[in-house]
């Protein structure tokens, strides 16, 4: 649901946010005094690449409130955007202004488009040239909102440095990254990390000369890099170790697949290889081993840490979102519009009774999975109850809204399920509201929705019904 890319930000913000301590305008001149107190943690610039990757002029992090500390300003700024001091301080001034108000803002400046996202006392702001199509202005959005994550895990993540003293602390995408950009600059190789997470083995870094696209995707179980990061198999060759051993077998030279290993145990691993049949030096492996087992006390913190953070806002059994992930997902938003979706099984209690127990588990994760599927990284899927499921659509109408939920409906009633060979038929009842159509206060929201799904179950369940006014007064 979650795009890699905004993992891979958030984490890298998290790690440069703890990184860096102090504002500087532009970057320190040599011979600037070092920065003290926290150690530099992590040089993933977060906010670099996330002006690179959006063509900004800049982007902002602030921090308006920290522990016993000030306001505290982050950025990167493009070398080629001409930008005088004062264009710099009206920008900080109105992510000032941003930060009071919380949730996202658009404002067109002389300097250009300025997106800003704010939530706890943080913000952070990027600036686009004026002309910023839509559809980037909607990717930057989604962005902004993962790094304003990555700044609000940040005391969390400063109290359990002070715990693990001589640690870094860092998200495991940011591990993941750091990894294969330093095992890239050891061998001059492409180069993939994964780590075995609860879900299944997840690529967590891409290098630069790798396939970028692969960043955040499950692997196969049978891809070698899966196997050797589940500790299935150990360190090996593979010619396409992303994939299965049956996959395309065209490229050359095989890469190398080699553990992460905590304790004997394999927590993720690392695939890497030499472009165009270079050959590797014994001093580069040797380079590399010891990268891998430096990195790998890092992941093995990390994935505690994300073991940890999921626990509070995750759904056990679908990994979905549980109620309080949702309303901070729904708090942290602030478009000028959105749509809520409630669901709930039809006639789940029969299969439960016919099938057992288990059989409703896996007929629950059957639709967690196809609420990911059906939703865009910004959009937020919630189990809230036993068999009722939220979706928050921000910055979609009400009309749309419709339009995903009866998606999803079809999809769920088209895409055949069993049980241990039993076919059962599943389906969902729908309500939905929308923000500003429905109601003009956004808390109103699940309520409306919540009506408009017990119209529709009253109707005869199988179908999407909006709310409108006097919606449960008429019979349907
Ligand atoms: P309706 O179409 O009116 O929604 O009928 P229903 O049977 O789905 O509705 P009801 O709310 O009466 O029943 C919901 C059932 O969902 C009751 C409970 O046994 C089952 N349930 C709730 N949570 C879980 C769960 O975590 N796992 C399983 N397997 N079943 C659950
Ligand atoms: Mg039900
Ligand atoms: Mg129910």
């Amino acid at each position: 649901m979650t795009s890699p890319w905004l993992l891979a930000l958030a984490g890298a913000a998290v790690g440069y946010l703890l990184g860096r301590r102090t504002s500087n305008r532009r970057p320190p001149s040599i011979g600037a005094p070092p920065e003290t107190a926290t150690p530099h943690l992590l040089p993933d610039p977060a906010l670099e690449w996330l002006r690179r990757a959006s063509g900004a002029f800049g982007v902002w992090a602030i921090e308006t409130k920290g522990p016993g500390l000030g306001a505290r300003t982050y950025q990167s700024l493009a070398p080629s955007w001409p930008a005088t001091d004062a264009e710099i301080d009206l920008i900080e001034q109105r992510l000032g202004a941003a930060a009071q108000r919380e949730g996202e803002g658009a404002e067109r400046l002389d300097a250009g488009l300025l997106l800003s996202a704010a939530a706890g006392g943080a913000v952070a702001g990027v600036l686009l040239p004026a002309d910023a199509s839509t559809s980037l202005q909607a990717a930057v959005r989604a962005d902004l909102m993962a790094l304003l994550d990555g700044v609000g895990r940040r005391p969390v993540l400063h109290d359990l440095a002070q715990v693990q003293e001589g640690l870094a602390i860092e998200t495991v995408e940011s591990v993941g990254m750091r990894l294969a950009y330093q095992v890239e600059r050891i061998a001059g190789a492409e180069a993939y990390v994964a780590a075995a997470e609860p879900a299944g083995v997840r690529v967590i870094g891409v290098s630069g000369l790798a396939d970028r696209r692969a960043l955040g995707q499950l692997l196969p179980a049978e891809a070698t890099l899966a196997r050797v990061a589940s500790g299935a198999e150990r360190e090996t060759t593979s010619a396409d170790p992303l994939r299965g051993p049956g996959a395309d077998r065209r490229r050359h030279p095989p890469a190398q697949v080699a553990p992460l290993l905590r304790h004997e145990e394999a927590i993720g691993a690392v695939a890497w290889r030499v472009p165009n049949g270079g050959a590797v030096l014994p001093d580069a492996i040797r380079e590399v081993s010891e990268a891998l087992r430096a990195a790998a006390l890092r992941l093995e913190v990390a994935l505690r840490l994300a073991a940890e953070t999921a626990k509070a806002i995750k759904d056990p059994l679908t990994g979905l979102l549980n109620r309080r992930g949702l309303s901070e997902r729904m708090g942290l938003v602030g478009p000028e519009r959105g749509a809520l979706i409630s669901l709930d099984f039809d006639k789940f209690k029969l299969l439960n009774d016919t099938l057992g127990h288990a059989a409703g588990d896996a007929a629950l994760l059957h639709l967690g999975r196809i609420l990911q599927e059906q939703v865009r990284g910004v959009d937020a899927a919630a189990r809230v109850g036993g068999e009722e499921f939220l979706l928050w659509l921000p910055g979609t109408s009400l009309e749309e809204g419709v339009r995903v939920a009866e998606r999803i409906r079809v999809r769920l009633a088209t895409t055949p399920w069993d049980w241990q060979g039993r076919v059962w038929p599943l389906s969902a009842s729908f309500g939905v509201a929308g923000w500003p159509e429905t109601t003009r206060s956004r808390e109103n929201l699940a309520a409306q929705a919540d009506a408009a799904l017990y119209a529709a179950k009253r109707g005869g369940r199988d179908r999407v019904v909006a709310w409108r006014t006097g919606l449960n007064d008429v019979s349907e």
